[in-house]
């Protein structure tokens, strides 16, 4: 393992086919979501050339599997702490059992509170709710060496609460789901693209434009666009679409936007 000065963030998936990211500091490495593989984990922080067992925490969004799909493996095999709230948890575990059998062992549980601030080595962490259809589903800040990133996907819209957590942070990675039209004129059955659609729902590109628009602070030197539809979405539309609200806010032209993708791991933007 190099030793690596300063704050960092790769994304190792992203999409409804499985979400992690990570974050970290000199000193704290936290796995954000579980929602691949323990196997295709390893191998992807092997690739940003990052050390699993290096990892200080997993901390989880929300119980939908493709945040979660990795983490009772995960968990087991690195015996870090898991933190997630409480109703997350319950949400999980009933999903596990149904599937398995059995609850899933989680040697060092945390539970943590949406709103209420935790530390991890020398990440604060900051959940806060995020409109979607999970029991109680959260987005991250994470502050530290003066740093502060943001993880929002999996939200309906965007409500002020989310926007005000949103202000001052060096790095966003925000969900550009679906492309609207794309989406109308699709396969999906109607009842998928009314959940998607929905207050509960995915955040669309015009959403996201129009946060971008209207209350976005223009701080970030990066944006990542996250939990792009494989279907319903193209990577250059959704970029085409959150450049051009960018654009139209002149003094804006210094945020870099970037993509997450699915099947491969974003080497890491450091801060
Ligand atoms: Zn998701
Ligand atoms: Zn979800």
């Amino acid at each position: 393992m190099l030793a690596r000065m300063g704050v960092s963030l790769s994304i190792l998936a992203s999409g409804s086919r499985g979400n992690s990211a990570l974050v970290q500091s000199s000193s704290t490495r936290i796995l954000v979501d579980a929602g691949i593989s323990c196997k295709e984990t390893f191998k992807r922080l092997k690739d940003t050339g990052d050390d699993p067992r290096s990892l200080s925490a997993i901390v989880i969004t929300h119980e939908h599997a493709d945040h979660v799909q990795g983490l009772r493996v995960l968990a087991r095999k690195l015996n870090i702490p898991v933190y997630m709230t409480g109703a997350t948890h319950r949400a999980w575990a009933r999903t596990v059992r149904d599937a398995i059998g059995e609850l899933p062992e989680v040697p060092r549980l945390e539970y943590f509170c949406s709103g209420h601030k935790f530390q991890v080595g020398d990440i604060e962490v900051m959940p806060f709710t995020i409109p979607h259809d999970a029991a109680d589903p959260v987005g991250f800040t994470f502050r530290a060496e003066g740093i502060r990133i943001a993880i929002a996907t999996d939200l309906g819209y965007m409500p002020p609460s989310v926007c005000d957590q949103l202000r001052g942070c060096d790095l966003l990675v925000l969900e550009s789901n679906h492309d609207l039209e794309m989406l109308r004129l699709g396969a999906y059955p109607w009842s998928v693209k009314q959940r998607v659609m929905s207050r509960v729902g995915h955040l669309s590109n015009a959403a996201l434009a129009q946060f971008f628009c209207n209350d976005y602070d223009g701080n970030a030197s990066y944006i990542v666009l996250a939990h792009l539809s494989e279907h319903n979405n193209h990577p250059e539309v959704a970029r085409g679409e959150a450049e051009k609200a960018l654009g139209l806010r002149r003094t804006l032209l210094n945020n870099r936007v970037l993509l997450a993708a699915q099947e491969r791991a974003v080497q890491p933007i450091r801060l």
